[in-house]
């Protein structure tokens, strides 16, 4: 039996996505070969990674003047790479609203004078600071935020106004909510949470801010040496851009964004409008504020949450342990999360609500 997996990420696909990559792992597009064994240089895996692009500009609507890049490293390794590519001035200023947050901030300060102008660790970020109340200073090369804060379930409703470049940090919930893209001059995501196995990361760059990376910027880290390459700068992680392509063309035929945010958003009140109705389970997000990506909750006390875990376990409802930093419970429904495995745990919920309450 196929579990429902809540993990964070990596985190689960779809199904038949799944099927249809191991039927390739054998015979990729009638070429005898697996796509994990075709050069990245084969006209077939070539058409791969300009269909995703394609899509992506399509499903997102990424204007001609953004750059669409898959590179490697994660997420983390972009904590650096925006510094690199950007901070020409030596000043940028950081909006902390979690732990990837700070880690983006902390990597900024390896690069110049990185600025901690708003945060909400004073409530163990359950909230998003009031954006309009933002001390941000002036000459800076850019604004950093996270949008969806992965450990705390927060998210961004509004993004904030700023004189210059926002960039975002959107792993863990790109694809899952229409966004204007121009309000960003860069967006990047790991592609583990919503998007394809681990090992690929999406870079979405207006082309006119990455013209002049520091002379320091590894050339790998370079946008500019990514773009002008077509992501092809050298060896791409093949299977993760091959499945990120099967995953968006699943997307589109779903109805894109539009389609699977209208899904989020009924998954997610399902299961706060369970928790709120709830005197057992808490979850202490302010509401507004609430991610519609990751659920953290908790019951009375630490013991009933480690039998909680035990027992979704065993009912195949798993990966469901919140974050070290947060203990307790988090749900992580992703895009690829069914409609039916966040109607199983309300019902796991119920069940143990009624024998511990
Ligand atoms: C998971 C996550 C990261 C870290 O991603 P890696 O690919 O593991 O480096 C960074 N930011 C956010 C918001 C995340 O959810």
């Amino acid at each position: 039996m196929r579990a429902y997996n809540f993990s964070a990420g990596p985190s689960t696909l779809p199904l038949d996505v799944l099927k249809e990559a191991q039927r390739d792992l054998l015979d990729f597009a009638n070429t005898g070969m697996s796509v994990t064994e075709i050069s990245h240089r084969n006209k077939a895996f070539s058409q791969i990674v300009e269909e995703g692009e394609s899509l992506l500009r399509e499903l997102l609507q990424i204007p001609d003047d953004y750059a669409v890049l898959f590179v490697q490293g994660g997420a983390s390794t972009q904590f650096a790479a925006v510094p690199l590519n950007l901070m020409h001035n030596g000043k940028a200023d950081y909006v902390v609203t979690g732990n990837f947050a700070k880690k983006a901030f902390e990597e900024g300060k390896i690069y110049g004078d990185a600025a901690c102008v708003a945060s909400s660790a004073d409530q163990t970020y359950t909230y998003i600071p009031d954006l309009t109340q933002i001390p941000f200073r002036k000459g800076t090369d850019y604004v950093h935020i996270c949008s969806n804060n992965t450990i705390f379930g927060t998210r961004y409703i509004d993004f904030p106004q700023t004189e210059t470049p926002l960039v975002a940090d959107m792993s863990s919930e790109i694809l899952s909510r229409e966004i204007d893209v121009r309000r960003f001059g860069v967006i990047y995501a790991g592609a583990q949470k919503n998007l394809a196995p681990a090992g690929v990361t999406l870079v979405i760059a207006k082309r006119s801010l990455i013209q002049n990376p520091l002379g320091i910027c590894p050339t790998m880290l370079q946008w500019k040496v990514q773009d002008e390459n077509g992501s092809l700068y050298n060896t791409p992680p093949c299977f993760s851009i091959y499945v990120a392509v099967l995953v968006l063309r699943k997307l589109k035929q779903m109805g894109g964004i539009a389609a699977i945010n209208e899904i989020n958003e009924y998954k997610a009140g399902l299961l706060y409008d369970f928790i709120d109705n709830s005197k057992f389970y808490t979850n202490n997000v302010v509401k507004k504020y609430r991610s519609i990506m990751n659920v953290p909750f908790v019951t009375p006390n630490a013991e009933l949450d480690d039998a909680f875990l035990k027992g979704a376990a065993k009912e195949g409802l798993v990966s469901l342990k919140g974050h070290r930093l947060v203990g307790g419970m988090r749900a992580s429904i992703y895009n690829a999360m069914p409609v039916e495995g966040v109607k199983s745990l309300i019902g796991y919920m119920k069940k143990f609500e009624k024998d511990n309450a």
